[in-house]
């Protein structure tokens, strides 16, 4: 049973990450009003669940909490309690960890998909107020889906719903990490921008050196901050690679449009820190691939409100129930 926590107050989000766990107090205006993180410990499974035990008790010993709610990098089961599938997390598939969190705690806890909770989180609190329905992508290094629609997260018959970056859009393609080949995450994710680049600094040796020039780095550590600072300052190798990414996402964004007819989609993640030299051509992509184009409106393409706190304020307003 779910039960309804006072709007007054306070409850807790944790964000398991593949090398964070970040903690934060959130009163129902998704403000966070304390914070602690501790390093992901590579064991996960028990482990894990000792480092989220000690982080509730740090809050506990200054705030009155009311419940736990736990934002995770995984498919979580529509009880919001058992891990379906953890791919970046040792040990967790084997644990029902919210079970093991709760005897200790005697208070509401809840677990949900990272990507679920940072939709929740821009719906209650961010850019996608009051938008219905409304889908989400964050791309960081893979990319998450969320979808609310009629307020109410939509998880499908058994939780894994709304993971967008899954779709197969090359059959046969570029293997994906969650073992099926050529979804969408490995053509429009910021794992595939670096692919993109580090191909053309490869491709063109010269006009590459002046790209890694530009933002000061090797190509053995160009990063995704480095690619977005000599895209800002126009290189035409950086913009292609974004380019790129963005006709992916774009194509993709005319296929779920389709689907569902959105009102927006909201895009979060690394990749917002590009803001408009991204989102430009992903509009430009979804109009040059629509379906029946010209006969319906489109839906707006909008950056997230919320950057790395967007899972942890979501699954802290998820326990309230
Ligand atoms: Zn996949």
């Amino acid at each position: 049973m779910s039960t309804t926590i006072n709007s007054s107050a306070l409850t807790i989000g944790i964000d398991i990450g593949g090398t964070k766990v970040l903690g934060g107090v959130v009163d129902s205006t998704g403000k966070i009003i304390d914070s602690a993180r501790r390093p992901t410990p590579l064991a996960g499974g028990k482990e894990l669940v000792a480092t989220i035990i000690d982080l509730v008790k740090e809050f506990q010993a200054k705030h009155e909490i009311a419940g736990i709610g736990i934002s995770v990098a995984a498919l979580i089961s529509k009880d919001q309690g058992t891990i379906v599938g953890a791919p970046n997390i040792a040990n967790l598939s084997q644990l029902n960890f919210v079970a093991e969190i709760k005897k200790v705690f005697n208070l509401p806890v809840i677990a949900e998909n990272d990507a679920n909770a940072a939709m929740w989180a821009e719906y209650k609190f961010g850019n996608a107020q009051g938008l219905n329905p409304v889908m989400f992508f964050i791309i960081g290094t893979g990319m998450g889906g969320g979808l609310v629609i009629d307020g109410k997260l939509f998880r499908g018959a058994n939780g894994i719903g709304a993971e967008f970056g899954h779709m197969i859009v090359q059959p046969n393609g570029v293997q994906c990490g969650c073992g099926a080949n050529g979804c969408i995450e490995q053509y429009a994710s910021g794992s595939a921008l670096m692919r993109y680049a580090k191909e053309a600094i490869t491709a063109n040796p010269a006009a590459g050196q002046e790209l890694l020039d530009l933002c000061g780095v090797e190509l053995s550590n160009l990063t995704g901050s480095a690619l977005t600072e000599a895209a800002k300052k126009g290189n035409e190798m950086a913009l292609a690679a974004f380019n790129k990414q963005a006709d992916w996402l774009g194509s993709a964004c005319a296929s779920y449009t389709l689907l569902l007819d959105p009102q927006a989609i909201v895009v979060g993640g690394g990749v917002v820190d590009a803001g408009e030299l991204f989102l430009t051509p992903v509009r430009s992509a979804m109009e040059k691939y629509m379906p029946f184009a010209g006969t319906h409106l489109l839906p707006k393409i909008i950056a997230a409100k919320f950057g790395n706190d967007a899972g942890l304020i979501g699954a802290a307003d998820l326990v309230r129930g």
